[in-house]
């Protein structure tokens, strides 16, 4: 039988983790918090960061890279991004730990088929990835300006899906966020807001997707409530089938359980 996890260690504005494994391979998605962090997170699922296979970069942003300096000091582990990601981290990876996939194509981590996509966020080269295994796929895509008829036609058919549900436009007008920062977020190349989320897993659910989890949220200009009840609303409103739907919100400082997806 197959076997397929996904676990959020972290998720939101300060700090972004996520660990995915089948029986052969043990991978992290982003590494936004400290060494430290990863360690207790993985030890609470059990499992020993010596295992882990490979680190895959969305792109260079801190929230998503910040541990990575300690862990390359004390692990000898592949590092996968792409080259214009690599060109925007500030800390120290060992070159001989540096893999490079190409946006746009897919590579292969043991019995992990990944593909990254693009999206629409203001970093170097920013990516989701969409990961196969066996005939289950697992979709994250977080820090999404907007959502786009390419990611959406990519992330179709997923068994599991982490997608951004950023921030409430309100709270973040009414926020003291200052001008820019609140124009860069809410602009075309930020985040995706819980409006947006709704709309896009409207259009999923009917595609099949039906296990997904709410992830990225702002500290400040979110809830974990608000998230689910917009995204909730949006999707009763369009009038999809929720029979089979299983929505969640990935927490932001401790790690969530293990969702099986085979
Ligand atoms: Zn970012
Ligand atoms: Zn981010």
């Amino acid at each position: 039988m197959l076997m397929f996890n996904f676990c959020n260690l972290y998720s939101g504005s300060s700090g972004n983790c996520s660990y995915v494994e089948s029986v052969n391979s043990k991978i992290l998605i982003d590494c936004g918090v400290s060494c430290k962090k990863v360690t207790e997170a993985l030890n609470s699922i059990n499992v020993d960061f010596n295992l882990i296979d490979a680190i895959i970069l969305t792109h260079e942003h801190l929230d998503h890279v910040k541990g990575l300096q300690v862990i390359c000091k004390k692990y000898n582990i592949p590092i996968y991004a792409n080259e214009k990601t690599f060109e925007g981290i500030k800390q120290n990876i060992p070159e001989d730990n540096k893999k490079l996939f190409k946006t746009n194509e897919k590579f292969e981590i043991k019995d992990l088929e990944i593909f990254p996509f693009r999206i629409p966020h203001d970093a170097n080269d920013p990516c989701g990835f969409t990961i196969n295994h066996g005939d289950k796929k697992i979709s994250i895509a977080t820090d999404i300006g907007h959502m786009t008829s390419s990611i959406l036609s990519t992330i179709q058919g997923s068994s599991f899906l982490l997608l951004e549900s950023n921030y409430e436009p309100e709270m973040l007008k009414s926020s003291h966020y200052p001008y820019l920062l609140k124009k860069r977020i809410l602009g075309p190349n930020g985040h995706l807001s819980n409006e947006d989320a709704g709309l896009a897993i409207s259009s999923l659910v009917g595609s099949g997707i039906n296990n997904i989890t709410l992830g990225h949220l702002s500290q400040h200009n979110n809830f974990p409530e608000l998230a689910y009840k917009t995204v909730m609303e949006s999707l009763i409103s369009s009038k999809v089938n929720l029979d089979k739907l299983s929505l969640g919100v990935a927490s932001r400082s401790e790690p969530d359980s293990l969702i099986n997806i085979a």
